[in-house]
């Protein structure tokens, strides 16, 4: 992971593990913090990993959009 300020090399400084994996990173060159999250790309389990872990984008937004017609 590049340091979006500079574009220098980082390194990882703490991670909170959940759902969600946080990483708390430091850019070695300007010292620049922030942080990243883990997250799955998409495949054939996504749906069913999302569902389990959060309201589905996919349910909650479709009936919405049909309300707003
Ligand atoms: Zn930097």
């Amino acid at each position: 992971m590049w340091c979006p300020k500079c574009c220098g090399k980082t390194k990882v400084v703490g991670t909170t593990t959940g759902t969600q994996n946080e990483r708390f990173r430091t850019c070695l060159v300007c010292n620049y913090s922030f942080s990243t999250i883990e997250a799955i790309k998409f495949d054939d389990y996504w749906r069913d990993y999302a569902k389990e872990t959060f309201e589905s984008p996919f349910e909650s937004q479709e009936p919405r959009a049909k309300e707003n017609k």
